[in-house]
């Protein structure tokens, strides 16, 4: 799917949400999505507000306002990692993927593994239906590790 064609459609449940919902459709809140859907990765709601203040005017509230619609609306996903902030990611357009977290500095890489897809995609439960799934490990990125790795080097 082109990064495009999924905007304008995300763009669609938005306006959707918005609607049924009572909620006023402002160019401050479509100019969150786009930027969020143009994001690749995960973020927070200070490293959004952040990149967004260089080119448009929004406040910090309207952006955790956004935030919380979009969470309600589906198109985002919140993960509570452990660490400082709340880590935000789109729920669309993109595949099902794992997740590798740093414990020390909270940092999200991703990995998809097709064995481990298969094997929860084959799994059945009884009395409950599986609809997605998110995989968390937890452990040292390479830069925490070494840094850990000199800092008992030096207390020895
Ligand atoms: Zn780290
Ligand atoms: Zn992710």
């Amino acid at each position: 799917m082109k990064a495009n064609q999924s905007y304008e459609q995300v763009r669609g449940l938005f306006t959707q949400y918005l609607k049924e919902n009572q909620h006023r459709k402002t160019p401050e809140r479509y100019a969150i999505l786009e930027h969020i859907y143009n994001y690749v990765g995960h973020f927070n709601a200070e490293l959004l507000y952040n990149s967004m203040t260089e080119n448009y005017r929004v406040s910090l509230a309207t952006v955790y306002n956004t935030l919380d619609l979009m969470m309600a609306a589906n198109l985002i996903v919140k993960h509570q990692l452990g660490g400082q902030f709340a880590q935000y990611e789109k729920n669309f357009g993109s595949n099902i993927h794992n997740h590798l977290i740093c414990s020390n500095c909270g940092k999200v890489k991703e990995f998809s593994d097709k064995q481990i897809r298969t094997s929860i995609q084959t799994k059945t439960f009884s009395l409950f239906e599986v609809s997605h799934y998110s995989l968390y490990l937890f452990g040292l990125c390479s830069k925490c590790k070494e840094l850990l790795h000199n800092e008992n080097a030096k207390s020895l």
